[in-house]
């Protein structure tokens, strides 16, 4: 077979929809395939309005239950869901580089990051502290209790196709909320999986659905999870344009919205920096998952004095990474999701070239007889970058690093800036002030300071500007998932 699991039962071919496993009304189905190759993995139901709505009605019957019970209680079961993730993290990693083409080693970080969120939820759920107000008024006493929202939806995207779940369902489990979760057409074999695991573990029917769809199917499920007034709550992860249009589709019914969006994260080298340290934090933040991440380096901004050392010490790495199908031992870089995402790496480069950019490694894409039917592109460097380029602007989300070049802190701080949206933005120094006024002066919602890792379970992840609202992780991530609810009494 394609895909080898230990547990067969993981991989699951239809969607879940008030604890069954229900096919599309129509029967219809989609392929789901392998990018490193165009394998077809499998196929699941292409579901549409009524599958959605049964799926929202499920999550609307299974709330009064599911809110009724103790945060220990649901605490308990999304811990059974975390163990359970973790006994079965091989199989989950197997299913993310099959479907994802990330190598297995992210793959499987991946799965530790997807299964942190539900520990850290599993257990936040126990402290939706309200507060008491000293009164204004002898006779009146005031508190203020946080309450689940409601029946909540949540929309992903393939290039997490775990974490970008477990981020929203869990907090939302954990405060009470049932959840109906669209999963990107290009990775739901994960997010089944995820879903026969949840099942395992105890979680009762409608809390927790799954409804799959193609490329068509998504305007049609959206529009039905943003038409009902029974869902008070969108969390969406994706592009700023299908964010937009869910918001403007939320109106009518004010949802609240959690929205992670487009990024163009600024990766700054001052001149004071560590080039070495620099140089890795740029190989993490640039190159994992081979570029298609929202909070992946888009900009580099390199100060003159370095900028020539550092442009020939990240070349030199990038040309020795390994690019090949993740499932095989050692590839440190996979294909691009689709045929589309390739295509605008391919576009944006050959656009930088145009107006004058120079490559220093890479390039193109991989026109290797094995790379054939994947979607390989070099890992590249781009030297002598300059806003003028498409590449200033639009996210590449691909294995490309444009070098800018910049002379003064003010300067860096002007172009990092200079941009509609405000996800992640990222600076070596080794100066204490200048790394105190950077951070402070990035309008962005996450700074990396000396670091191109920043995410992790217990921090606010999310973005100002137009790369969206609201937060996921952390307790922030818990209160997106609650109403505060103010509650005056007389004593007199
Ligand atoms: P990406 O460029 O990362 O694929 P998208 O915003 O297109 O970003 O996709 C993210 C998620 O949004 C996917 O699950 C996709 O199916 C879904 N999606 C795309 N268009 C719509 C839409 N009109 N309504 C609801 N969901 C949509």
């Amino acid at each position: 077979t394609i895909l080898s699991l230990q547990d067969s039962h993981l991989l699951q071919q239809l969607a879940y929809v008030d604890g069954q496993w229900i096919s599309a009304d129509d029967e219809a189905t989609f392929p789901v395939t392998n990018p490193a190759s165009g394998t077809v993995l499998a196929r699941v139901p292409r579901c549409g309005s009524a599958e959605t709505q049964r799926a929202i009605a499920a999550a609307e019957a299974a709330w009064p239950a599911w809110r009724a019970r103790t945060a220990k209680e649901r605490g308990q079961i999304l811990r059974r869901w975390f163990d359970l993730m973790n006994a079965h993290a091989e199989d989950l990693a197997q299913l993310i580089t099959a479907e994802g083409g990330k190598p297995l080693a992210e793959a499987r970080g991946e799965v530790t990051y997807a299964a942190s969120f539900v520990e850290w939820f599993a257990e936040e759920g126990k402290r939706a502290y309200g507060e008491t107000i000293p009164t204004t008024a002898p006779d009146k006493r005031l508190a203020v209790i946080k309450q689940p929202i409601g029946v909540a939806a949540a929309i992903t995207p393939w290039n997490f196709p775990a974490a970008m779940i477990t981020r929203k369902v869990a907090p939302a489990l954990a405060a009470g909320c049932p959840v109906v979760v669209k999963p990107a057409e290009q990775t739901p074999l994960t997010a089944l999986a995820l879903a026969e695991l949840a099942d395992r573990a105890g979680l009762p029917a409608g809390v927790f659905n799954v409804v799959t769809g193609d490329a068509a199917d998504a305007p049609a499920i959206g529009a039905t999870l943003t038409a009902s007034p029974v869902v008070r709550k969108l969390s969406f992860t994706g592009s700023t344009e299908v964010g937009r249009l869910l918001m403007a589709q939320s109106a009518p019914t004010l949802k609240k919205l959690s929205l992670e969006l487009g990024g163009n994260a600024p990766f700054i080298v001052f001149d004071d920096a560590d080039v070495d340290a620099a140089v890795d934090g740029l190989m993490a933040a640039k190159y994992r998952n081979t570029g298609q991440t929202c909070v992946c380096a888009n900009r580099v901004l390199v100060q003159e004095g370095i900028y020539a050392r550092f442009a020939a010490a990240l070349a030199d790495k990038v040309a020795q990474l390994r690019v090949g199908n993740g499932a095989e031992v050692g590839v440190q870089q996979g294909p691009l999701i689709d045929g589309a995402g390739l295509a605008k790496v391919e576009e944006l480069v050959a656009d930088a070239l145009a107006k004058g950019a120079r490559v220093l490694t890479g390039g193109a894409r991989l026109e290797d007889a094995w790379a054939r039917d994947g979607h390989f592109f070099q890992p590249t460097v781009l030297a002598e970058v300059t806003p003028a380029m498409r590449l200033a602007r639009e996210e590449i989300f691909g294995p490309v690093a444009p070098l800018f070049r910049f002379a003064s802190e003010d300067e860096a701080v002007r172009l990092a800036n200079a941009t509609e949206y405000g996800l992640a933005a990222y600076f070596y120094s080794r100066d204490v002030g200048r790394c105190h006024r950077v951070s402070e002066a990035l309008e962005y919602g996450m700074v990396g300071v000396n670091t191109g890792l920043i995410s992790n379970e217990v921090a606010p992840f999310g973005g100002v500007k137009q790369s969206g609202l609201g937060r996921e992780g952390a307790h922030y991530g818990l209160e997106e998932y609650l109403e505060v609810k103010y509650v005056c009494t007389s004593i007199a």
